[in-house]
Formats: structure tokens, sequence, C-alpha cells
């Protein structure tokens, strides 16, 4: 049995900044990723970030990775790599599992930092090797050195449809196309343009209908939409693939939230079930604190701000409000507030806004 004043479960970009600012405060930090890196999705970015100096604007986010993790090198942080938290019980007690053995863990206070999992669709096939989430395929690509295939067809053109196909011709994988249901691209322009630069047709109003194969994905049919998003009888074409990609959206990974008891809210703006949050990232539990896509689901740059705050925050309540603790937050709470002002922060800000409305308490 270890005994923790604050433990952090996620290494990603919010968990990683979590703790460091924690720990820098003069909190006892343990922090659990069931990766054998710290990083979160950033391990896997290999393109150059946006946003402002102070959030590693155009740094790859490979390489902000190692920064925040090289500052925890230099920090006395208990740090535990291939564990999984498997459940949280009475007292706060958190069952870890490594790979040699399950360890129990008491916490004062929990930041959750778990970050999201893929949504699928729905479509006949869909359960056919060679259809994949995309963040799995930048995974294979780009920390294994795996080409998941040869031909690939990606269905949404969001950010992440984007760039995981624009790295997967960089991996001399043919990007057939990329499909969007809605009449117009969802990423950054930017993203769009390198692929359209190289030949690779993104297609608006359309969608998968049905994977084609037997034991592994040989082709995909695809059809036009309508303004409700109903297929139009023949405008279905077929095409040989044997990659499909799906990059629709991302929920929130938060069951460890529902076993804690946390009074949890459906938000379609944060990417679906969220823990209810105060601006200080406290959850309806006062010893529990979330941050990163796990709050709703944004970028790392929002992630590594709410980090900051959920691990000053849960120093105050352990050990008091400081001068330090207190300007963390503010600081970090206006520069939020500036992220969320552009039109890509419009939803997570709605998202923030109806949950605040909803919130009984402070
Ligand atoms: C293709 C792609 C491109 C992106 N590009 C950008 C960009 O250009 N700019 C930008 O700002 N953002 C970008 N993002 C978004 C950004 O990566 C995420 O918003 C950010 O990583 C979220 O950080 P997080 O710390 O909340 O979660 P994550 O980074 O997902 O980290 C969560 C960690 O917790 C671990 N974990 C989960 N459950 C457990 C458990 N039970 N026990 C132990 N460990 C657990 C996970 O394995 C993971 O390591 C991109 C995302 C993708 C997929």
């Amino acid at each position: 049995m270890i005994r923790e004043e604050i433990v952090i479960v996620g290494a990603g970009p919010a968990g990683l900044w979590s703790a460091i600012v924690a720990t820098k405060l003069g909190a006892s930090v343990t922090i659990i990723d069931d990766n054998p890196i710290f990083g979160g999705q950033l391990i896997k970015q290999t393109h150059k970030f946006f946003g402002s100096k102070s959030h590693y604007c155009g740094i790859r986010g490979i390489n902000i990775a190692k920064i925040l993790t090289s500052d925890l090198e230099n920090l006395p942080v208990k740090k535990f790599f291939n564990a999984s938290v498997i459940g949280l019980y009475d007292n706060n007690l958190l069952a870890v599992l490594t790979q040699a053995k399950l360890i129990k863990l008491r916490a004062e206070r929990i930041i959750f930092a778990t970050g999201a999992s893929e949504n699928n669709i729905a479509f006949p096939n869909n359960d056919l090797p060679g259809v994949y989430g995309a963040g799995a395929v930048q995974t294979l690509m780009n920390v294994y050195g795996v080409r998941p295939g040869h031909r690939a067809l990606m269905v949404g053109s969001g950010n992440i449809g984007l760039i995981v196909s624009y790295q997967m011709m960089q991996a001399n994988i043919q990007v057939v196309a990329v499909l969007e249901i809605m009449p117009k691209i969802g990423g950054y322009h930017v993203h769009a343009a390198k692929l359209a630069r190289l030949g690779v047709p993104i297609l608006t109003c359309y969608t998968i209908k049905r994977a084609l194969g037997i034991d592994m994905v040989e082709g995909a049919v695809i059809v036009k939409v309508n303004k409700r998003f109903k297929p139009i009888p023949g405008t279905e074409q077929r095409l040989k693939v044997d990659t499909i990609c799906l990059a629709v959206g991302l929920s929130p990974l938060n069951e460890l939230l529902w076993q804690a008891g946390c009074e949890m809210v459906y938000v379609p703006e944060l990417g679906g079930q969220v823990a209810q949050h105060n601006e200080d990232m406290m959850t309806s539990r006062a010893d529990i604190f979330v941050g990163g896509d796990l709050s709703g689901i944004e970028e790392a740059s929002t992630a590594m701000l709410e980090g900051k705050i959920a691990g000053a925050s849960a120093y105050e309540s352990l050990k008091g409000v400081s001068a330090e603790s207190k300007k963390i937050k503010e600081q970090a709470k206006v520069e939020l507030g500036m992220i969320r002002q552009g039109p890509f922060g419009e939803k997570p800000r709605w998202g923030k806004e109806r949950l605040a409305a909803r919130r009984g308490w402070t």
C-alpha cells in the first residue's frame, strides 16, 4: 500500500503540467500512465503545433512531450509507466495494474487526466480488420513504425483526419479520398491545403456506406448525402482500399469518474459525458480534479492550461492558497479565455458555459 498526497492519472499534456505545478508548489505527487513513455497523444504527433509561443507553437508534438518530461525529470515526482489505473474504491483507493503486480495506492487528492477515446460509426463490416481509428493509425506509424496498409480511405475532415491523412501520404500510403459528411471541411485550411497540393480529394457531403471484404478490408462503398445527411440513391462509388480510417470525433475517457461517483453531465460540445467541474477544475467531489480532453475535447494547449489549474487547485485544497498558486491559476484562466475566444474555441466555450449554468455549487 502506497500513500500519496496527490495522484495524477494520465501523463498527457494535462497530467504532466498538473504534476509539474503541484510538485513545484510543494506537494508530494505520483503520476501514472499506461504507456511506456509519458506524453499522451503528443508522443505520436510529428507535426508542428499552432497557437502562441507560450503553448509551444511551431514545435512538433513529440518534442513538446520531450520538453515536459524532461521538466518532470528534475522534480521529485514518483512515476509509474506501463501502469493502468483499473479501479477506484472507497477512501480514494486506486488499483494500479503494472506489468509485475497490482499496486494499491491511497491518494488524498486525485487529478484525472485520462484523455479521450476515438468514436466509431455504424456501417456494415465496420468490424473487419483494416478499419481503424485515425489515432490508432497515427500510433502504428509514428510510434511503432508500422504501416497499416497501402491504400486508405479517411472518414472525417477535422484536424485529426486531415493531419493523419497527410502523415499517411508521408509514409507512402496512398490516401484515396477524405470524406466529410458536412458541406464544408472541418479542420484548419492549412492542413486541407497540404492534402489538396498532393492531389488527395476531399469530398464534402459524403459518407461511407459499407466496407467490402470477407477476412479483411478490400474496398469501401461511399455515398453522397443530402442536407439531412441521408444517402442519395445512385451516388454510390466503390473504392479499392485496404485501410479505412475513422476520424469521427473523440469521447472523454471517463469510466473512473463514474466509479468515483462524480456528478456527470452530457454536453455534446465537450464530446459527451464529462464530470461537472468548476473553473478550478474541481469536480462535484472536493478531492477529485480533472483536466484536458477528459473534461471536454479540445487541444493540447488548453489541456496544458487546465492541467496547471488542476495541479494548483489540488495543492491549494491540501495546503492552502499561496501567492504562487493563485498567480498560476489566474494566468492560466486568462490564457484559457483568450484561446476560447477564437472560432475553433467557440464549441468548448459554449460547452463550459452550459456546464456552469447547470452547476448547483461553486
Ligand atoms: C492527430 C491529432 C492531432 C492533434 N493536433 C493538435 C495540435 O496541432 N495542437 C493541439 O493543441 N492539439 C492537437 N491535438 C489534440 C491534443 O493531442 C489533445 O487535446 C491532448 O493530447 C489532450 O491531452 P490530455 O492530457 O487531456 O490527454 P492525452 O494526451 O490523451 O493523455 C492521456 C493519457 O492518459 C493515459 N491513460 C488513460 N487512462 C488511463 C488509466 N486508466 N491509467 C493510466 N493511464 C491512463 C493515456 O494512455 C494517455 O497517455 C491533436 C490530436 C490528435 C489525435
